[in-house]
């Protein structure tokens, strides 16, 4: 039960990793090919030009150099195929199931070459080294399943054993080279499924990795959002926006440009919550936000900074400009009809400029933002108070 279960286990795992190992054996053949067909070709080229004495050592060479060409041209071609399936394997995502054979067919074609290499030796001596050398050759460079390994193993026996009885005479040297074959199947069966395991393993551990790091980095992302974002109105918190704010003033002072602050308090806004409850209330403030992030340019930072107030940083804008980017919001703001209120809702602000090399800080931009602020409530709400220009003039830099 225990051998079923893993073996259905692997199964699955042979299916995840299928494709990855069809791309790796389409790389390693596309280039593989081309050493086999600089390899035959020499070996052609060596047998090909020999001059032997005996007759039947120059049939031996023939045969060989005739066995080595025939490869050349199956082995360019499969190499050309390999080369240029591999990139367009790479770019789909479903691979159709029998061009996935390549690595089984290619194993199976070099061995089967090899044993005739084999046979044809055995006119002039006992060795089995062609057979030895691609079963082990190809066992080693292409990632083949070991249940395609271990059965084309057993095929491969069957053939050589039946090419040895009709090539080889001696019985001793053939029972001898029958168990060598046999053991360079088993060791080329073993070889491919180590291998094969190994690679699966490597594939699969892969993925896990890259699944992992991909659920961090959202959780990051998501964290980031939390920590920085105000959960109700999307826009950025009191703690982002003054560290953000930090960083404009100080490119505004390196770079003497003026700078506005916009501190944004919704009218009576306790009574909305009164008379309609909080949930209206929450759709009031995401409504204003949406209209707030809107209305403002790209540059503009927008925040929440807490309860019905907000606040807007305006980098590189002087006063006029600021105080008409304030107004327009104001009327955006209070043109917008919320739909659960029926109404719109107004806002008062409190705006200050501070010209390109001021030197205020934060601190006391809030402060007079807050005190124009003070002034549109105390004036009759939904307007837009300047601070002094008196309380804000440049502090010449000493
Ligand atoms: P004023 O024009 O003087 O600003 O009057 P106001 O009613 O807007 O000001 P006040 O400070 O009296 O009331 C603010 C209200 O905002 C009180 C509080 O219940 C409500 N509030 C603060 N945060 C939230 C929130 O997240 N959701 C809802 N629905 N209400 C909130
Ligand atoms: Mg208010
Ligand atoms: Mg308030």
């Amino acid at each position: 039960m225990n051998i079923l279960k893993t073996l259905r286990r692997w199964d699955d795992e042979d299916q995840r990793v299928r494709r990855a190992a069809y791309l790796r054996n389409l790389q390693v053949i596309g280039i593989a090919a081309r050493w086999m067909v600089a390899l035959n070709l020499l070996y052609a080229l060596v047998f090909g030009f020999s001059t032997f004495a005996d007759p039947i050592d120059r049939i031996w060479a023939r045969q060989t150099c005739l066995a080595h060409s025939l490869m050349l041209l199956p082995m360019a071609t499969v190499g050309w195929w390999c080369k240029r399936s591999h990139a367009h394997a790479q770019a789909q995502t479903h691979l159709r199931h029998e061009v996935t054979l390549v690595a089984e067919l290619s194993y199976a074609g070099v061995v089967l070459w090899a044993i005739g290499l084999t046979a044809i030796d055995q006119s002039i001596g006992t060795n089995i080294s062609a057979f030895v050398i691609a079963n082990v050759g190809v066992s080693v460079v292409l990632l083949v399943r070991p249940l395609w390994s271990l059965a084309f193993q057993v095929f491969s026996w069957c053939v050589m054993a039946w090419t040895l009885s009709w090539s080889m005479q001696m019985p001793a040297m053939l029972t001898s080279n029958l168990t060598s074959a046999a053991a360079t199947c088993i060791l080329g069966a073993m070889i491919s499924g180590l291998l094969w395991r190994r690679f699966v393993q490597t594939e699969l551990l892969q993925a896990a990795l890259k699944e992992t790091n991909r659920a961090l980095e959202a959780n990051r992302i998501e964290l980031q959002r939390l920590a920085t974002r105000d959960p109700l109105t999307e826009l950025i918190n009191r703690r982002e926006f003054m560290a953000r704010a930090e960083q404009e003033r100080a490119r505004a002072d390196q770079q003497g440009l003026p700078l506005a602050l916009v501190v944004l308090d919704l009218d009576e806004f306790k009574s909305v919550n009164d008379m309609h409850g909080h949930l209206v209330g929450d759709e009031v403030l995401r409504e204003v936000a949406r209209v707030m992030a809107e209305s403002m340019r790209k540059i503009d930072v927008v925040g929440r900074f807490g309860g019905e107030e907000f606040v807007i940083l305006l980098p590189q804008v002087d006063e006029a400009h600021a105080f008409k980017l304030a107004e327009s919001l104001r009327l955006r703001i209070a043109g917008a009809r919320i739909e659960q209120l029926g109404r719109a809702v107004t806002a008062s602000l409190g705006l200050v400029c501070v010209p390109g090399g001021s030197q205020m800080s934060l601190d006391a931009m809030f402060r007079l933002a807050d005190r124009a602020l003070y002034k549109s409530k105390h004036n009759g709400r939904n307007r837009t108070t300047l601070a002094e220009a008196s309380t804000i003039l440049p502090v010449p830099l000493s």
